[in-house]
Order: structure tokens, then C-alpha cells, then sequence
């Protein structure tokens, strides 16, 4: 195509990146008024019938499309870049590699309040800070006034408070405040939201143990060095891994800069929280969903301005931008919940390394069991191994023993051996922590009569009886019903509840064990904002004694009384077909294990199983890491599997059964390898139908991930410009997952 020159040099052209799951940029001339465009500003733009936000990519003197038909964009919101340079590069980057539309990478990027077009830096909000008359009564004279007293408290704690503050309490703290403001306690001014460090207590820095300062020292080393390296710190659970990742943090403070610690789930990390704050007296914020939009913006911001010194967030925090970063740790890297699972499917540990590379610093991955894509670059001498081989306490690792099913039959999912043990380790009072990953009272309803089970007729799959809620359940879909009296089958009124979820498990506990303080911790009893927060604070507290919990309680989670681990069901995912579920199981349990133990005492760990021979369980008993990470890769890399071979996988759905997968069959023949690449056949999906959706899916492995990447770009670019193919491809519900966790 030739390139036409535009003759009005008045108007520049302005390319643009517009939310629109379209793989391109668009071309506008620039508006004739207002602020200059400039590339990484925000800017309105006309499209179709609808005005929509877009990032200017580049301005420009020509197109190449006719001048004459280009459209005049309408405003540019921004006086700067909203990103700064290594966070562009970034973003540039997981379009490619992830093969995304470029206008929704940039916009997933951005802050719902920035997407929606506010400005840049958030605006002032209303604040009340004590004045010095507040500061100095006697508090005692509100205590006829306990919401006025209740909020003097916390400002005690808060140099200033707004309303958000507040969100979560009735409306009557309104008049408490403007009653303390008249009184003149309280004043109430409009602020640029400022950060301020949270009074706690300090905490002091530990003496670190030789493994852990060999460690902190070459981390110190990196940080000052001020360049690109990727570590791997493998620290068995309870090493002490995050002292470590405070020596880090302290070089990047001394050297005035910003740390980002990622963490997989913020819901489950108050306790990090609350030990970065006590360590160090600096501002801190954190980046997760829990966040409203104001809070998100807000945070994004003082991250922006470098006004945060840490920031620790889930995978979302890696969109922020950074005034000066000097280092990015993830913890609990092999995490499956840093892969994104919708829209643009990126990993935010391999986007984290990427982003260390492009700012030029050292990044940390820390985990008792890595990824084996980490673990393989580790021992290819790509990343910087350091090891924890010890616990950081005196304490020992927990005893791994196994419990066989077949010749201790379980009841009610507790098997005599398992009941003993619990019974000894209460009267020794100390904490008993039960894992079984499935909520709900029992999988499945069953017929005795027919032999039929309760399906849900939006899946291929079974409803689960929920006893508390006294519902069926499909946790598939979110589908819910009532609990059939008579089968749906054939009438009789034979139905059983067959197998054990958390709930039933809990109820047998509180008949077997009457006087223990049972808690039970899954998504169910957890639906409040807040509430998971609050129960794993119990049961650290010591004032439970049997926590039941499906995998929300695995995580590094530093439980100090637990003396028994029982893992309660297995077997489901010893034998699965997905190729990562051994890595998995072996994560979860030795991660569940490490839970056990971790004062004094050593901790007792019991797996229940009707498999003992099964090859997982003598590395695990061991303890054995690096075993069973070799034992896997030798495998992987027999069967040219990742981190040896690169695997993207196409997925359709559709309301029709053969709709999907005719849709990938096309797509197959469509679809031009390059060399080393190879396209399996589409089959149906795992779960064929969920949510009333037919499921297909279609594998694509290579040898090289540049193959890989041409050839579906090829195929990207083709479905885009062919009529058909484009019809085709509109008919399904289609996504190209690069690097899939599991199919
Ligand atoms: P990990 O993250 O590796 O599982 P943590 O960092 O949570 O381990 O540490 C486990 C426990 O050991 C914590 O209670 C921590 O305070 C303690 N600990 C860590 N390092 C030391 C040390 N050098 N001396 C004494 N206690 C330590
Ligand atoms: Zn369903």
C-alpha cells in the first residue's frame, strides 16, 4: 500500500489504540483544539455509532488510509503518558506474546476511573483529620457519646479519615462526626488523598540463620546493582522466606526505591499485610479485587507518584505504574491464580519478569515448590537458585504418614486412624487442620432405586448437596434448586447423599468431638467481604481447635499451634488426565504439610488414600522437592511437554453441540504450521457442556515459541480479513489461551 501524504500540515495524524477486541490500531486526525496529542495520553475518539477512550500509539505526518476518510478525533484527556516507558514496552510485549488486541491490553492496564475517562491524579475528597483541641481532651468526656468515642479511637490509629472509611458501617457515624466537627474535635477540609503510614507497632528485624543470609545478601548485592537477574528462592515452608524478602525490600528502600511484592491472593494475606507494615515504617498499599474504583485509582496513583514505597497486590498490580522501582519479589510463584483465566489470559509472574528486564532490576521468585518451568530455568543456571533447605524456627518438618483407605475404611470422610489422631492431638491441646477441596455436604444424590444421580441440566455434571443452605448446587454454573424429594428419575423416594464434602465432615466432627471449637473455612462460609480475614485470624489466634477448609486454607498461611495436618481425599487428582495435575497435587500437599509443626513440636501430617503405592507419596514423605521436580522433568521433556515444548490451546463454545466443534475442525485446516509446530485434533472439552455451552477445545504444541507465535498470528490475521472465516468465527464463543495452566 502506498503511503499518502497528509498536505494539511496542520492536523497531525494520531494513531490509536481503542478498546475493540480487534488486532490493529486506528488512524484519526487530530482534533484541531485543546491539549496536544502526545503518545501514551488518553484520547476520545469517534467509532461506529459510539465515542470510546483509546491510547494514542504514535503521531504521525501520514496514512495509510485516504486522509480524506479519516475521522477527527474528539478530545485528548491527558497532558502525559498515563504509563511510564518499561511498563509500555510490557504492555507491548503481552499483546504479542499473548497474540491480544493492543487496545484491550491498554485498557486492562488502566483504572476503571481512567478508562472512563477522569482524570489522571484522583480528586481531592472530603477528609477530617483531629484538630488540636481533639487531641488534647480527655476522651473520657465522649464516653456518654460511644460513636464519637469510637471514631476519636480510630483517628488514633489514622492521622485522617473520609468517608470511604466508613463505607461499612451504618449511616448514624454521619451525625457522629458532624457532632465532633461542632464541637471542634474534628476538622473537616477537601484533600488530595495522601498516603499515611499506618501506626502500628514496630516490629524488630530477626537475626537471619546462615541459609537465609546467604541469600538476603546476594539479594542486597542485585538490589544496589541496579540490574536485570531473576531469582529463584526455593525455601522449604516455615524457612522464613519472607525475611529474606525484607532484606531485599530494606536495599530498595535505602536506595529510595518502590518494591512490588505480588502475592496470589490478597484475601488471604492480611497477615503479610500486617508484617510489611510493622517492618517497615513506610507507606504501603495494596492493589487487589477487592478494591472499589476509587480505591483502585487511588492506590494506582501513589504508586504512579512513588508516594508508595511498597506496593502488594495480586496479579492486577502488575498493570501499575512506578515512579522509581527497584525490585519485584513474587511470592508463592508457583501459584496457579497469577494466570488470568479470562480476557487477555497473561501470567503475571512471566509478565513480572519481563517487566524486571525492561526497568533494568532484579526480581525474586520465592516458593516451598516452584513452578517446574522456574525450577527447570533455575537448574539451566538461567535464574539464580538459592535454597532454604531448613525451617527457620527450631521446628523440624512435619511427619508424613499415610493412611490406607482400603483396610481403614473412612466414615463420614474420617477414617479410624485419622479420628485418633485427632482425639490424641486435642487432648495435647493443640490445633487440628483438616483439607478436603470440596465444599458443600456431599457431591452427589443418588438413587438406590434407578441408580441415577441428580445432574445439572445446564452441565455434564452432578449437583452438589449444600445441607446449611438446604439448596442444590452446581458449582459449575452457579445453578441452584431444591432438594428433590422423590428422584427426578423415576420417582422413587430412595435418594442418598454419597460422598463427603467440608460440611458433612464438620458435622461428624461436632458429633465425635462435642467439645472442640470447630471452623469451617471454604467459599461458602466465606461469601462476606472480609470474613475469610476474620476466621483465618481465629484460628491463628488459637481459638479454634479443628479447622475443616478446603484450598483456601493451604496457602502460606503461618498457622503457629497446628500439630496435625489430615489430608482427608486425594485420589480424585492421583490419576487425572490434565498434564499439570501430579505437579499440582504435589504442590498443594507439600504446601498443606507445611502447615504442621511450625513451633516446637513436630507436626504430624496424615494422607488418607486407597492408592499407598502410588510413586507421589515417597517423595512427599521425603519431603523431596528436587526428586520429584527431576523425576517430572525427565518426563516433560520425554514427551516434549512445557517448560521443553510451547502449548497454546484454542477453546470454542457454543449453545449448539456440533456448532464448536466444527468451528476448530475449520480452524485446523485453516491454520498453517510452521516448522515444528504441530495442531491436534479438536475434541470436545473435559466438561462438554457447562452453563448450557458446548465446549470444544483444539491443542497446538511447538518446538519454539516463535513457531508457535507465527503461526497462530498467520491465523489471527486471516480470521480477521477472510468474510467467511470472520463469519465463522462470530457464530462461536471463542479464546486462544497461550501457555494454558490446564485443558
Ligand atoms: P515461609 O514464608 O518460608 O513459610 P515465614 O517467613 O513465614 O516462612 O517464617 C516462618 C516463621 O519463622 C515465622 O514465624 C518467622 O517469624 C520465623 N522466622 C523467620 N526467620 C527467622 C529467623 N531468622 N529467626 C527466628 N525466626 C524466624
Ligand atoms: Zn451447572
Amino acid at each position: 500500500m502506498t503511503l499518502l501524504q497528509n498536505t494539511d500540515k496542520s492536523s497531525a495524524i494520531i494513531c490509536v489504540a481503542v478498546p475493540v477486541p480487534l488486532r490493529q490500531t486506528f488512524d484519526f486526525l487530530a482534533p484541531q483544539t485543546g491539549i496536544q496529542p502526545q503518545r501514551g495520553a488518553r484520547i476520545k475518539v469517534p467509532f461506529g455509532s459510539r465515542t470510546l477512550i483509546g491510547i494514542i500509539v504514535a503521531v504521525k505526518q501520514d496514512s495509510e488510509y485516504p486522509i480524506a476518510r479519516l475521522k477527527t478525533a474528539l478530545e485528548v484527556l491527558d497532558t502525559e503518558a498515563v504509563f511510564d516507558e518499561p511498563l509500555w514496552s510490557t504492555l507491548e510485549w503481552l499483546a504479542r506474546y499473548y497474540l491480544a488486541p493492543i487496545g484491550e491490553v491498554l485498557a486492562l492496564a488502566q483504572p476503571v476511573l481512567l478508562r472512563q475517562g477522569e482524570a489522571l491524579s484522583p480528586t481531592s475528597i472530603k477528609t477530617w483529620s483531629l484538630t488540636d483541641h481533639g487531641r488534647s481532651s480527655a476522651i473520657e468526656e465522649l464516653n456518654r457519646a460511644p460513636l464519637q468515642l469510637a471514631i476519636v479511637k480510630r483517628f488514633m490509629r489514622h492521622t485522617s479519615l473520609s468517608p470511604s472509611d466508613f463505607k461499612d458501617e451504618s449511616a448514624s457515624w454521619r451525625q457522629a462526626i458532624s457532632a465532633l466537627v461542632s464541637k471542634g474535635w474534628v476538622e473537616e477540609y477537601a484533600a488530595q488523598p495522601r498516603l499515611v503510614v499506618s501506626r502500628v507497632e514496630p516490629a524488630a528485624e530477626l537475626q537471619l540463620n546462615p541459609e537465609q543470609a546467604a541469600a538476603a545478601k546476594s539479594f542486597v548485592t542485585a538490589v544496589a546493582a541496579r540490574e536485570f537477574a531473576c531469582h529463584l528462592l526455593h525455601g522449604v515452608t516455615g524457612s522464613g522466606k519472607t525475611e529474606v524478602y525484607f532484606a531485599a525490600i530494606q536495599a530498595a528502600l535505602d536506595q529510595q526505591q518502590q518494591t512490588l511484592l505480588m502475592v496470589p491472593e490478597i484475601g488471604l494475606t492480611p497477615q503479610l499485610i500486617e508484617r510489611v507494615e510493622r517492618r517497615f515504617q513506610v507507606p504501603v498499599v495494596t492493589m487487589h479485587s477487592n478494591l472499589n474504583d476509587r480505591e483502585r485509582h487511588l492506590a494506582w496513583w501513589h504508586a504512579r507518584t512513588g508516594e508508595a514505597k511498597i506496593i502488594i497486590g495480586t496479579r492486577s498490580a502488575m498493570f501499575s505504574p512506578f515512579a522509581n522501582l527497584g525490585l519485584i519479589v513474587v511470592d508463592e510463584e508457583h501459584d496457579n491464580s497469577f494466570k488470568q483465566q479470562d480476557g487477555v489470559r497473561y501470567h503475571a509472574r512471566d509478565m513480572a519478569i519481563y517487566r524486571a528486564k525492561t526497568h533494568g532490576i532484579p526480581i525474586v521468585l520465592g516458593s516451598a515448590t516452584p513452578s517446574l518451568e522456574s525450577y527447570a530455568n533455575a537448574l539451566s543456571g538461567r535464574y539464580q537458585l538459592h535454597t532454604l533447605g531448613h525451617r527457620a524456627t527450631s521446628a523440624e518438618l512435619p511427619k508424613i504418614q499415610l493412611v490406607d483407605l482400603a483396610h481403614q475404611p473412612s466414615n463420614d470422610g474420617l477414617s479410624p486412624a485419622m479420628l485418633e489422631a485427632i482425639k490424641i492431638t486435642l487432648a495435647a491441646k493443640k490445633q487440628v487442620m483438616l483439607f478436603l477441596n470440596r465444599r458443600g455436604y456431599a457431591p452427589v444424590l443418588f438413587c438406590s432405586s434407578c441408580k441415577q444421580a441428580c445432574k445439572c441440566h445446564r452441565c455434564d455434571s452432578y449437583l452438589t448437596l449444600h445441607r446449611r443452605a438446604y439448596k442444590m448446587r452446581c458449582h459449575h454454573c452457579g445453578y441452584e434448586g431444591r432438594i428433590p424429594e422423590l428422584c427426578g428419575h423415576c420417582g422413587a423416594k430412595e435418594l442418598v447423599d454419597v460422598g463427603d464434602g467440608t460440611q458433612r465432615v464438620e458435622d461428624a466432627l461436632a458429633l465425635r468431638f462435642p467439645e472442640a471449637r470447630l471452623l469451617r473455612i471454604d467459599r461458602d462460609s466465606t461469601r462476606r467481604k472480609g470474613e475469610l480475614a476474620e476466621m483465618l485470624e481465629l484460628a491463628r489466634a488459637g481459638e479454634v481447635d479443628i479447622i475443616v477448609g478446603t484450598q483456601l486454607i493451604t496457602k502460606g498461611h503461618d498457622f503457629p499451634d497446628i500439630a496435625l495436618v489430615g489430608v482427608l481425599e486425594v485420589d480424585q487428582s492421583l490419576y487425572s488426565t490434565d498434564f499439570r495435575a501430579t505437579e499440582n497435587l504435589f504442590q498443594q500437599l507439600l504446601q498443606v504439610a507445611g502447615r504442621a509443626g511450625r513451633r516446637e513440636q513436630v507436626g504430624q501430617v496424615l494422607i488418607q488414600t486407597r492408592f499407598t503405592e502410588h510413586p507421589i507419596f515417597e517423595t512427599i514423605r521425603q519431603h523431596d522437592f528436587s526428586a520429584f521436580a527431576g523425576q517430572l522433568l525427565a518426563e516433560r521433556e520425554a514427551a516434549g511437554f512445557p517448560p521443553f515444548g510451547y502449548f497454546a490451546l484454542l477453546r470454542a463454545e457454543s449453545p449448539h453441540q456440533a456448532q464448536a466443534l466444527q468451528f476448530l475442525r475449520k480452524a485446523k485446516q485453516d491454520l498453517q504450521p510452521c516448522a515444528g509446530v504441530m495442531v491436534f485434533d479438536a475434541i470436545p472439552a473435559p466438561m462438554e457442556r457447562r452453563a448450557g455451552r458446548y465446549r470444544a477445545q483444539l491443542l497446538i504444541t511447538a518446538e519454539q515459541r516463535s513457531g508457535l507465535n507465527a503461526t497462530l498470528a498467520t491465523w489471527l490475521d486471516f480470521l480477521a480479513h477472510d468474510t467467511e472465516a470472520k463469519k465463522r468465527a462470530n457464530a462461536v464463543r471463542w479464546s486462544l489461551d497461550i501457555d494454558p495452566q490446564d485443558f
